[in-house]
């Protein structure tokens, strides 16, 4: 029997889900509520949404068409929010440029994306300096400015500066109306080897993105709940995964927003207390940063939430937040996933325990959050069963996952082959259904035919009191193929009082209690100053496993 289709009255409205439906209401609650951008702009919602108009007018101006490409080079800024909608709402796709790229790879994302216009804070004007003589497609440049410093000296052609651009822009720009399925986004992801790779969303993926956000965190009664009346600030740079989404829902709930532009540690904290913030999100190592601050101890963070992603939460470093009153969590999602995947919500019970008890499941990758679909599987394809120990390669659907990666059909096969998004992720679902990633595929330790996980052993050295940070890697050997190795830098006031051996040896604890296996132990511990960190701030394990290969 053929489905049933409904039936449209001709003059019914068929309403495409588009990103400036996001803004429709956010003047009916709480439009006096701020945007705060360090300590230099403060504008409510009003004046927010007149902003992204006048944005859709210069746009306008500049020549941009529907389907063009507009880039961004911005710090986490209340321009780069007006962007995050302006540039969609206006038809175009919005590239947000990761800043933190080498010159090499900047040109080709920017080449590859076919970017027209270039918004560019003046910081990286040197950047792209050095990398303008191989513009393929770029037109115009308009400087985005802090201050006074509206004519830096550069070699670069600027169309102007985009305050002088919003204030001389005039009358109400009318966003159109277009296909839900229109691009609003693209941005690119540098794997371990080869080109950046491009990951693109479509209006209507970042609306149901940002309704699964809403239904996750303002939903379920778990650790971290969040509602219109949170003060928000990222802590993650809005080039990466569109601020995990967020911008985009506390923006349709109208909550306060704080931009801390330049991460500046003093700035941070002082927009942090000063602005009463509530709810963050970031990567372990600001995390780790913060807590092993010296003024930490000054602060009253007990109202502080917190959603750790991009890489695992080490439960020595949850343990230490929670010491410090923030509330953590931890989530999961990639580039090519908007990112949304799963949270680390607490099940009611769980809520009852003592914080100690929370920690595993705090640090847990987490449950599949609503609309998506989550399987683990082992090499043909076949789902395993979810019972704590079968680790496969962890596969996706959901409505918000990049239909591919932008020109590149044969990486977006392999991306999706047999119809899931395979996040190159493994790990397992225990039997309370949460997720556990025990590692990336490339950073698994293959010893004498059996796998270590790199993040278990990190988690594990992550509780020694005298270790601050860890990386886990393989380095290669003769007998076993690969032996894991420990990279620590020790927590302050530790230096010199503890050496490699009894940081090797407090592994043993952990195989005689039966959470690892002796051939699990550590060859090697090297105790570092620090370890070298990816662009998003990520452990950079493959410059690790380069620097110790012999
Ligand atoms: P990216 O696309 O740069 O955001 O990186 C995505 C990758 O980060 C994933 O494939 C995981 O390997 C890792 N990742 C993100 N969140 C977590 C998490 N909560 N636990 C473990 N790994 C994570």
């Amino acid at each position: 029997m053929p489905v049933k289709s409904i039936e449209r009255t001709p003059s019914a409205h068929r309403f495409p889900l588009l990103i400036k439906h996001l803004l429709q209401n956010v003047f009916s609650y709480t439009p006096d509520n701020e945007i705060v951008y360090r300590d230099q702009v403060r504008i409510n919602y009003y004046t927010l949404v007149e902003r992204i108009q006048s944005l859709g007018r210069v746009l306008e101006s500049l020549g941009v068409k529907q389907g063009d490409t507009v880039a961004v080079m911005d710090w986490d800024s209340h321009r780069y929010l007006e962007c995050y909608f302006a540039v969609p709402m206006y038809g175009a796709v919005l590239h947000t440029v990761n800043v933190r790229l080498s010159p090499e790879q900047l040109i080709y994302t920017i080449n590859h994306a076919e970017d027209k216009v270039i918004l560019v804070h003046s910081d990286f004007l040197p950047l792209l300096e050095a990398v303008k003589d191989k513009f393929e497609t770029v037109e115009k440049i308009v400087l985005l400015a802090d201050g006074a410093e509206t004519r830096p000296d550069t070699a670069l052609s600027l169309e102007g500066e985009y305050e002088g651009l919003l204030a001389s822009a005039t009358g109400d720009y009318q966003f159109p109306e277009f296909e839900e399925e229109t691009m609003a986004t693209l941005f690119y992801t540098t794997g371990t080897t080869g080109l950046p790779k491009g990951v693109y969303f479509s209006h209507r993926q970042l609306v149901l993105h940002t309704y699964a956000l809403v239904n996750t965190l303002c939903s379920f009664r778990s650790a971290v709940n969040v509602d219109t009346g949170d003060i928000y600030m990222p802590l993650t740079p809005m080039f990466h995964v569109h601020a995990w989404g967020m911008p985009y829902m506390f923006t349709m709930l109208g909550s306060k927003q704080v931009y801390p532009g330049r991460y500046d540690p003093e700035m941070i904290l002082k927009l942090l207390v000063g602005e009463r913030v509530t709810f963050s999100h970031c990567v372990p190592t600001i995390l780790h940063m913060l807590v092993n601050s010296q003024v930490i101890n000054e602060l009253d963070l007990t109202n502080w939430k917190v959603v750790i992603g991009g890489a695992a939460l080490p439960r020595g470093l949850c343990r230490s937040a929670l010491g410090h009153g923030i509330n953590v969590i931890s989530a999961y999602g990639l580039s090519e996933t908007c990112p949304l995947l799963t949270g680390a919500l607490l099940k009611p019970h769980m809520l009852e325990w003592n914080l100690e008890d929370q920690i595993p499941y705090r640090c847990r990758t987490g449950l599949p959050v609503p609309g998506v679909s989550m399987r683990v599987v082992d090499s043909l394809g076949n789902s395993l069963p979810h019972d704590g120990q079968s680790t496969g390669e962890v596969v996706f659907r959901a409505p918000w996952l990049t239909q591919g990666y932008f020109k590149d059909p044969e990486k977006s096969e392999e991306l999706w082959r047999d119809g899931w998004l395979h996040t190159g992720d493994v790990g397992f679902v225990d039997e309370q259904g949460y997720l556990q990633i025990t590692d990336r595929m490339k950073d698994v330790i293959k010893t004498g035919g059996e796998w270590i996980s790199s993040l278990l052993l990190e988690d594990i050295i992550s509780q020694h009191e005298a270790v601050s940070e860890a990386a886990v890697i393989g380095v290669p050997d003769e007998k076993w193929g690969e032996r894991p190795m420990a990279c620590v830098v020790l927590a302050q006031g530790y230096e010199d009082q503890v050496s490699e051996e009894e940081l090797r040896n407090f592994f043993h604890k952990f195989v005689e209690d039966g959470a690892i296996a002796k051939y699990a132990v550590p060859d090697y511990v090297r105790i570092m100053d620090s370890i070298p960190k990816t662009s998003v701030g990520k452990m950079n394990k493959k410059e690790l496993r380069k620097t110790f290969s012999e």
